[in-house]
């Protein structure tokens, strides 16, 4: 494969990208052709359709590469300086310079960068407030059981040794994450879990009604954030509110990390300029490798650097190397642009949407997701969701508040514009995305199921709308080409 590449052009033709990437689907071909082939056939499928998925975006490929090396041999359990393995001296160096990296980024007095995924970095960041406020043998306790088999009556005894301490939380219907106290998360057992909600008329947060809440709960963790809210939260005024009750502010920005560190998130709606910590992602927003990092005040420092042994073993310095680098482009003029870039083109997506006729909700947006009921249109959201990308569009169904249809149908649909702004894309773009999303949710219609009431799952789609829709999709996505430097036509014909 690469003999062949390099022998195509003359050599000042060849590019660095397509050398790397086919040297490197040669080297895993040798030991497994079929996986090779996956990721080929993964490439394909991410250029033929258009990535709408409000949590997903494309990583750089300098770090995909710094994750494709040797680093992913070496255990460094501990943290910069104080391993509990040998020959770390590397590692340490790749482990410093993505801390430092991220908190110029954030602007932070401490980041903990080991964390594999953001679901990671919430439970390192609730034992670190655990172990820092409560002055109960819970870890103790924790290590007597075998922690994959803790009946429920042993958890009721671990939380009443903690002193049943309260997470007040986003509810999941209203936007928020699993990890924040849903029943079937640990988090819900570590906590007395409370949710909050929005407004089921306006979708919007509401302040006062928080406010009482936090008042009643009185929480030793109040965890703001979220995985389907489209707009901009008041920190400072949730600090006010924290202070009054006591309660540690952690904030999950997991999905507008990238648009803090761009700048185009500031003032009172940047997270880490009042939070106590702050838990991230560092593959959504901020265009990363697949991973999690946890900010925080200089106090919490100690406890949150004990993620290794309280929940995580060893760190992934490959993927570390690869934040590192990520974390470096995202610092810079380019990166602010792309950040401000997102917003915009969510907005042009959600107006153009509701000057259509579909429903918004909360009218608009002011991040990078939009949400869209389809249920006003007769359909479930995993009807719309499936019928989508039969025409070439990649999104998810979402739950809205007090879902009718449950968290496995939903009666929404979630869209982002983080990918799409990353291809480059702009306003013209996001007028012609939201043309073919609106004729197409207009013209869908459940099918009936076999008592012939409407069914949740199945759906009647016009072939020559869907045939008319996918053309238009392509001739978008032939503009803007996923890693262009990458010849798919060239490596396919080695499969
Ligand atoms: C995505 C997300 C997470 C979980 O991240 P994973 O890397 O999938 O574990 C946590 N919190 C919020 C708010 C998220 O949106």
């Amino acid at each position: 494969m690469l003999q062949d590449y390099l022998a195509s052009k003359p050599l000042n033709e060849l590019s660095t990208e397509m050398i790397a990437f086919t040297a490197n689907l040669e080297m895993v071909a040798k030991k497994h052709p079929q996986v090779a082939k996956s990721i080929l056939k993964e490439l394909i499928d991410q250029r033929s359709h258009l990535k709408l998925i409000a949590s997903e975006n494309y990583c750089s490929l300098s770090a995909q590469s710094a994750m494709g090396n040797l680093l992913t041999d070496k255990y460094a359990e501990g943290f910069v300086g104080n391993r509990f393995y040998a020959g770390c001296d590397n590692v340490d160096n790749i482990e410093q310079m993505a801390c430092d990296e991220a908190k110029k980024l954030f602007n932070c007095e401490h980041a903990y960068v080991q964390p594999h995924s953001g679901a990671d970095a919430n439970l390192v960041a609730f034992l670190a407030v655990l172990r820092m406020k409560v002055q109960t043998p819970m870890m103790d306790k924790l290590g007597e059981k075998n922690l994959l088999n803790i009946s429920k009556a042993e958890w009721d005894e671990i939380r009443a040794a903690m002193g049943n301490q309260r997470l007040l939380g986003m509810g999941l219907y209203s936007g928020g994450h699993l990890t924040h106290g849903y029943r079937h998360n640990v988090s819900a057992q570590l906590f007395e879990v409370y949710n909050y909600n929005v407004n089921e008329e306006t979708g919007l947060l509401d302040y006062d009604e928080l406010h009482k809440q936090l008042q009643e709960v009185k929480p030793l963790i109040f965890l703001v954030g979220f995985s389907a809210y489209p707009r901009n939260i008041d920190y400072a005024l949730l600090r006010k509110y924290a202070d009054e009750v006591g309660a540690v502010m952690m904030v999950d920005m997991a999905h507008f990390a990238g648009l803090v560190a761009g700048g185009a998130i500031s003032g009172v709606h940047n997270p880490v300029a009042y939070a106590d910590i702050v838990t991230t992602t560092t593959h959504k927003t901020l265009r990363g490798p697949r991973g999690g990092m946890v900010l925080c005040k200089a106090e919490y420092a100690e406890y949150v650097d004990k993620g290794c042994p309280h929940v995580l073993g060893g760190p992934l310095p490959h993927v570390t190397a690869a934040k590192a680098i990520a974390f470096k482009e995202a610092n810079t003029d380019e990166y602010k642009t792309y950040a401000h870039k997102v917003i915009e083109n969510a907005q042009h997506l959600a107006a153009a949407l509701v000057e259509k006729g579909i429903h918004v909700q909360t009218g608009g947006t002011e991040n990078h997701i939009v949400l869209l009921n389809v249920e006003k249109l007769g359909l479930t959201g995993r009807q719309a969701e499936s019928a989508l990308r039969e025409c070439g569009l990649t999104l998810n169904r979402n739950t809205l508040p007090n879902d009718k249809f449950g968290p496995w149908y939903t009666s929404g649909l979630r869209l982002g514009t983080p990918a799409t702004t990353t291809l480059g894309m702009g306003k013209p773009e996001m007028q012609e995305i939201a043309d073919i999303i609106a004729t197409l949710l207009q013209k869908i219609t459940a099918a009936p199921d076999k008592k012939g009431n409407p069914s949740k799952a199945k759906y009647i789609i016009d072939e020559s709308e869907k045939a008319q829709a996918i053309k238009r999709i392509h001739t978008i996505l032939k503009k803007y080409v996923l890693y262009p430097e990458i010849d798919v036509d060239f490596l396919k014909s080695y499969f």
